[in-house]
């Protein structure tokens, strides 16, 4: 098994909004799908991954 499934919290560094979402993890790398925060920052976010 390559995939597994996983819950991500996302914490924007510019407005520090958060998000939480679903992921997969395949070969270390999380896929969220989430492209960018409210205030248009694609690029500097904090995050981590919950244990579901
Ligand atoms: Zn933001």
């Amino acid at each position: 098994m390559s995939l597994s499934r996983v819950k991500v919290a996302i914490r924007c560094n510019i407005c520090g909004e958060k998000f939480v979402l679903r992921g997969r993890r395949e070969k270390g790398k999380i896929d969220t799908g989430f492209k960018q925060c409210l205030c248009n920052n694609t690029l500097d976010f904090e995050i981590q991954e919950v244990a579901l």
